[in-house]
C-alpha cells in the first residue's frame, strides 16, 4: 500500500510516501516555515507536497492512505485509530499536555480532510506503546487531585520507535515478540529508555512530558522540581523562564554548550574537561535507568541501542557499557565500531546481556500500522457488506 506519512508541526510539516508490500521509502520532504508569506497555513503547505507528488508520480499521485504521527494520546488511545472528526476533535483537546505538537498534528489532519476527503487517515501516537505501563510505574506519589483533574501521570514518549525496535531486537535474537525481555535506549536529541517485558512497555524514562529522563541535547532530564518552585518562590525566574530553560539550554548544550553529540565528543577528545563532564554526566544517568530496568524486566535478554546517537556513536555506546559489568556486560570493541546500517550485535559471546544496535525506523512503523488499519477496516466493511446481501 502507498501511504503518506505526516509529522505536522506548527510550522514544518515533514512527510514520506512509503510503500509498505516493499518497505520502501519513495520519496521524502519537509515544508517549513509555515505561518509566514509564502506558506500561509498547513492547506497551502499540502499544495507543495502535492506539487512535490505530482512531479514524481505523474498527476495522481496514488496514494491510498495517510498515516500521522500524533505526539499525544492521552489515556484513550492505546493504538492506531482511524481518523474521523470525532478523532480530530479528541487529539485537539489533549492539547493542554502537548499544547505545541496535538494542535498542530490536528491542522495536518484538516487540511488533508479538506484536499483529499475520501483518503483514509490513521493516528499513530507516540504515547500508545506505553500504556501497558503497570499503575506502579505510571503513577506519581503526588495528591490524587493532580492525577483525577489534570491528568498528571507518566505517559511515556518515542513509543512508536521503541515497539518497532523491540520488535526487530526480538527477531535479531531469533526470540518471539512477546517473549523479548529487553531494555530500549533510544538516543537522539530527545532520548528516552523503555523498558519492556514479554514485547510490551513495563516502564518508560520520559513522563508527564517529553523532559523527563535521560540527559539530552538542549532538556535537562531528571531534576529535582524544588529547583523550579524555589527559584519561584525567590522571584528569580517566572516559569515560562524555567520551562525555556529546562526544554532548550539544559542537557549537553547547558554543560558543554553545545546539544550536537558529535562536537561534544569532539571536543573532549581534545580535553575540553566541560564536554567530557557533560558525556560522564549523560553516560551516567543511561546506565542508573539500565540497572533499574534490568531489575523492573526480572533480567534482560538485551540492551538495545537506536536513534541518532545510539546508532551512530560507539563512544557513547562504549561509555555507557563500560559501567554495566556489574550486570555482566561484555561489549565486543571491535564489533562495537564498525559501520553498518543493519541491526547487529556488538557484545562478546560471553556477555551476560546482548548488546545490539537497531536502527530506528518511526515513518516505517507507523506506514506499516497505517496499512494493516486501512486494510482491516476495508475487510471488515467488505464482510459487513457480505452480510447484508446474504
Ligand atoms: P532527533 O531526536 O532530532 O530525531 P536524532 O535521532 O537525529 O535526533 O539524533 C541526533 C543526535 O545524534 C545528535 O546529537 C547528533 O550529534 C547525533 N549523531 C548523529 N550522527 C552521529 C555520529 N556519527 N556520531 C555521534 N553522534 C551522532
Amino acid at each position: 500500500m502507498r501511504v503518506l506519512v505526516i509529522n505536522s508541526g506548527s510550522s514544518s510539516l515533514k512527510y514520506q510516501v512509503r510503500e509498505t508490500s516493499t518497505g520502501e521509502m519513495l520519496l521524502s520532504g519537509v515544508i517549513e516555515e509555515i505561518g509566514s508569506g509564502d506558506v500561509p497555513d498547513h492547506g497551502a503547505a499540502l499544495d507543495l507536497v502535492e506539487a512535490h507528488l505530482q512531479a514524481e508520480f505523474g498527476g495522481d499521485p496514488g496514494l491510498e492512505a495517510v498515516g500521522h504521527r500524533v505526539v499525544h494520546g492521552g489515556e484513550r488511545f492505546s493504538e492506531p485509530v482511524l481518523i474521523d472528526y470525532e478523532i480530530t476533535r479528541a487529539i485537539e483537546r489533549l492539547a493542554p499536555l502537548a499544547p505545541l505538537h496535538n494542535p498542530a498534528h490536528a491542522l495536518g489532519i484538516r487540511a488533508i480532510m479538506r484536499k483529499w476527503p475520501k483518503l483514509p487517515q490513521v493516528a499513530v501516537f507516540d504515547t500508545a506503546f506505553h500504556r501497558t505501563l503497570p499503575e506502579h510505574a505510571w503513577r506519581y506519589a503526588v495528591p490524587n487531585e493532580l492525577y483525577t483533574e489534570h491528568g498528571v501521570r507518566r505517559y511515556g514518549f518515542h513509543g512508536t520507535s521503541a515497539q518497532y525496535v523491540s520488535v526487530h531486537a526480538a527477531a535479531l535474537l531469533g526470540i518471539p515478540d512477546d517473549r523479548f525481555d529487553g531494555i530500549i535506549a533510544h538516543l537522539g536529541n530527545g532520548a528516552s529508555i523503555t523498558a519492556i517485558k514479554g514485547g510490551r512497555s513495563i516502564d518508560t524514562s520520559m513522563g508527564y512530558t517529553p523532559l523527563a529522563g535521560l540527559v539530552m541535547g538542549t532538556r535537562s532530564g531528571d531534576v529535582d522540581p524544588s529547583v523550579l518552585t524555589q527559584l519561584m518562590i525567590r522571584g528569580e525566574y517566572t516559569a515560562e523562564q524555567l520551562d525555556s530553560m529546562l526544554n532548550k539550554e539544559s542537557g549537553l548544550k547547558g554543560i558543554a554548550g553545545s546539544s550536537d553529540m558529535r562536537a561534544v565528543i569532539a571536543r573532549a577528545a581534545e580535553g575540553d574537561e566541560e564536554a567530557e563532564l557533560a558525556l560522564t554526566i549523560a553516560a551516567y544517568r543511561v546506565q542508573k535507568y539500565i540497572g533499574g530496568y534490568h531489575v523492573a524486566v526480572g533480567g534482560a535478554q538485551a540492551i538495545v541501542f537506536t536513534a541518532g546517537i545510539g546508532e551512530n556513536s560507539w563512544q557513547f555506546r562504549e561509555r555507557v557499557c563500560s559501567g554495566l559489568g556489574a550486570i555482566g556486560v561484555k561489549l565486543d570493541r571491535i564489533a562495537n565500531v564498525e559501520k553498518s546500517r543493519e541491526p547487529r550485535v556488538i557484545s562478546t559471546p560471553d556477555s551476560a546481556i546482548a548488546i545490539l544496535v537497531v536502527p530506528t525506523d518511526e515513518e516505517a512503523a507507523i506506514a506499516t500500522q497505517t496499512a494493516e488499519l486501512v486494510e482491516e477496516a476495508a475487510a471488515a466493511a467488505e464482510s459487513l457488506q457480505d452480510q447484508a446481501q446474504t
